[in-house]
């Protein structure tokens, strides 16, 4: 659509195919519903959310920036507010306010767009030993002639939104090479089976620590939540890219820090204190201020304590352990969930034959590419959309 619209202001006449009765169907999801439409950072951290290629982005992100994209959408009549960690949303937290805000402007620029109709491959052809765009050809063998394409079909991610990974298709068949495919942005699947157990519980203002061959290759803080399969929450999800960055396919230890505000020397004061207070107590009923109840058991059993022994009778050394445990409550990850439960597409079109200043092929001429279709992702926060904004309008407004 960002495609669509820079090509039209530029004075092209802009057909828009989409597959779906409707237009933007993944953006309608996104951002729970509410659209996550950029972030309202300097530009230095635009670059510093984008996990793959970030370089390639320069001129995209130089070109079209989150404040450009910020005014094109008030300007489209869609108010927008800023939110905490600088996430930008419609003001009106609904993603369909930033679909009909493109749609304005698609249809006030006179751009034709084709519901219902799914490109089925790209035409070229060559001219003077050069390969150069002929058109696309549709559903029935049809073709439409255009001296200009871009492909936008999205990545492997929520496919029941359109993205299908057509795009990587017609890419091939043009000569383009794809990096791995992976799903990013994606629960993790542990191999301790007590995640089952706590399926549900979510867990605020935790930190974890994803260690792959003895190397840390990610820490943040956050809200994690517990699911049948292992774990998933915001912080998982941005754990998860440097995971299947990193170490995909092989296992990875997850550090879970249950009291990441307290030091460790605290948080000994801090169990000496509770210890004290419930001294003659069982040890599995004498830690109920310290986590949530379900969190207890596991615990408990992971300490290797046992739950019947008196606190008072509890080691020093005992104590220390337990404290280690809670600054770390180690998880094996043996992999990820499918791309039907990725946010994001990790890999895609080469970025070596792409020209960054155009987003125009470098093996065929008027081909150009834009958005997750590229080898090219972020880490959450409106950093991906921005990606495809911002490539979009260069692909678009590049066409000469
Ligand atoms: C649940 C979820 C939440 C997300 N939330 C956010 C968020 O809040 N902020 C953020 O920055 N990012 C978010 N993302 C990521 C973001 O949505 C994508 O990175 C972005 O939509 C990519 O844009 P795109 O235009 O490249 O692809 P898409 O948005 O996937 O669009 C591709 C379009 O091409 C169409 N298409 C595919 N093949 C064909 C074909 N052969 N012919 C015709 N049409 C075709 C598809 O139907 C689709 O409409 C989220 C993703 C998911 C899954």
């Amino acid at each position: 659509m960002m495609a669509a619209i820079a090509a039209a202001e530029n004075g092209h006449r802009v057909r828009l195919f989409e597959k779906n009765e409707k237009l933007g169907k993944k953006l309608f999801i996104t951002g729970k519903g509410r659209c996550n439409v950029t972030n309202a950072c300097d530009t230095e951290e635009l670059f510093q959310n984008v996990l793959t290629n970030p370089k390639f982005l320069y001129s995209a992100f130089y070109g079209y920036d989150n404040r450009r994209m910020m005014s094109f959408l008030e300007e489209a009549g869609c108010p927008l507010k800023t939110e905490r960690g600088n996430r930008v949303f419609p003001l009106s937290d609904h993603s369909s306010d930033v679909i009909r805000a493109l749609e304005r402007r698609l249809e006030a620029l006179g751009v034709e767009v084709r519901l219902q109709a799914p490109v089925e491959c790209i035409v070229s052809g060559e001219d003077k030993g050069e390969k150069k765009i002929l058109g696309v050809g549709l559903k029935g063998g049809r073709r439409e002639e255009a001296d200009a394409v871009v492909i936008a079909t999205g990545g492997l991610s929520y496919p029941s939104t359109g993205s299908t990974g057509d795009g990587y298709r017609f890419a091939q068949n043009c000569s383009h090479t794809l990096t791995e495919r992976k799903p990013a942005l994606v629960p993790l699947e542990a191999k301790e089976t007590f995640c089952r157990d706590l399926m549900g519980l979510s867990l605020k203002n935790t930190a974890v620590s994803l260690l792959y061959k003895n190397k840390e290759i990610y820490r943040g803080f956050g809200e994690m939540l517990f699911t049948h399969f292992g774990v998933s929450g915001p912080l998982i999800l941005s754990a998860s890219s440097h995971y299947v960055k990193k170490a995909w396919g092989e296992e990875a230890g997850l550090l879970i820090d249950l009291k990441p505000a307290l030091s460790m020397e605290q948080l000994d004061k801090r169990l000496l204190r509770d210890f004290e207070k419930n001294r003659n107590k069982a040890f599995k009923n004498a830690l109920g201020e310290l986590f949530p109840s379900r969190l207890i058991p596991v615990m408990v059993e992971r300490s290797g304590i046992s739950g019947e022994k008196k606190v008072n009778e509890i080691t020093k050394e005992e104590r220390e352990v337990f404290a280690g445990l809670i600054k770390g409550l180690p998880l094996t990850i043996t992999g990820t969930r499918g791309f039907s439960e990725a946010v994001i597409t990790q890999g895609g079109i080469n970025v070596k034959e792409i020209n960054p200043s155009t987003m125009e092929s470098k093996l065929i001429k008027g081909l150009y590419f834009a958005g997750e279709i590229l080898d090219t992702d972020a880490l959450t926060g409106g950093f991906n959309l921005q990606i495809a904004w911002s490539t979009g309008h260069l692909a678009g407004s590049s066409i000469l």
